[in-house]
């Protein structure tokens, strides 16, 4: 039976600079809200929806992951992505991918398909090939500088990041998450974020789904998602608490970033320590809602 209780937050990254105008981004997040909503009430599954809104954020290349992803110092785009189910604990990701126009879509296909969780470069692009799924044909006229990046940023800012991600509890009581990204501007070939690691960029399991965006490397070694879950689930922390328990940890390793997160009881929870982070939310109980800066402490 369906409940009418459902909760979704999708980020498009914790990268903002501060006086940057967001509001093309902020209307998009939020039709993608409404669009999850219907979704949801028809009964869709939160893990087809998060895909299809990461899918639906990879595409508009506002953003930087998919159409819009970061080159490395190389100047190719390597893409990351993960997805998990938290009912089932089914995880699937995908790390430096080259060709695929929907990283999401491939690290569903692993989850589903696979029985690996982690599939990397060319053995990924060769899995999502033969899984048919939309390949780039011609990169060097398919991907764009997202909104708020310049040439001449990508120069002076060095490791300026942005992502997409999902977090949705559906109207079967179910949680998942996701998350995809082009990674850090100036990276280097073959670096690999937190992004497409199950516990760390991504987590659901069946109290909580946790989507992260910031500078990767510090969210490793801060535990990521997992720092989040472990506070939540076994330490008492209220959601919030538990959110800033991993964020305040990467702060003191010296990164910034956010992240997003719902729980089977339909709350929402969003939190970052950057400039600001594009976000929006929609719930049984509360309106849709899109923005950049407002804070969230
Ligand atoms: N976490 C991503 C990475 O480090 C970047 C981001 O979220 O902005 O690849």
């Amino acid at each position: 039976m369906m409940s009418e209780t459902y909760a979704l937050a999708l980020h498009g990254g914790a990268g903002p600079k501060a006086g940057e105008d967001y509001r093309i981004v902020e209307e998009h997040l939020g039709e993608l809200a409404v669009r999850g909503e219907e979704m949801l009430e028809n009964g869709d599954t939160a893990l087809d929806v998060v895909a299809k809104l990461i899918a639906e954020l990879e595409a508009s290349g506002l953003y930087v992951a998919g159409k819009g992803s970061a080159p490395n110092i190389d100047g190719q785009v390597e893409l990351d992505a993960s997805i998990m189910q938290g009912h089932t604990r089914q995880a699937g990701a995908v790390a430096a991918l080259k060709n695929a126009v929907h990283p999401i879509y491939v690290a569903k296909a692993v989850l589903q398909k696979s029985p690996c969780v982690m599939l990397t470069a060319d053995g990924a692009d060769k899995f999502a090939s033969s899984e048919g799924l939309e390949m780039v044909d011609d990169p060097k006229n398919y991907y764009v500088l997202p909104v708020g990046v310049t040439q001449q940023d990508i120069e002076q800012y060095e490791m300026m990041h942005g992502t997409v991600g999902a977090v949705i509890l559906d109207c079967h009581g179910n949680l998942a998450a996701g998350t995809s990204t082009g990674g850090v501007f100036g990276k280097p070939a073959g670096r690999v974020g937190d992004t497409p690691m199950i516990g760390i960029g991504t987590w659901a399991d069946d109290q909580i789904a946790i989507s992260c965006t910031g500078t990767g490397e510090f969210f490793i070694r801060a535990g990521g998602a997992l720092t989040t879950v472990n506070g939540y689930e076994l330490s008492g922390d209220t959601l919030e608490e538990a959110l800033w328990r991993m964020l305040d940890e990467v702060e003191r390793l010296g990164g910034n970033g956010g992240l997003i997160a719902v729980t089977n009881k339909g709350e929402i929870a969003m939190a970052y320590n950057s400039d600001g982070m594009k976000r929006a939310s929609v719930s049984n109980t509360s309106e849709v809602m899109a923005t950049t800066f407002a804070p969230c402490r």
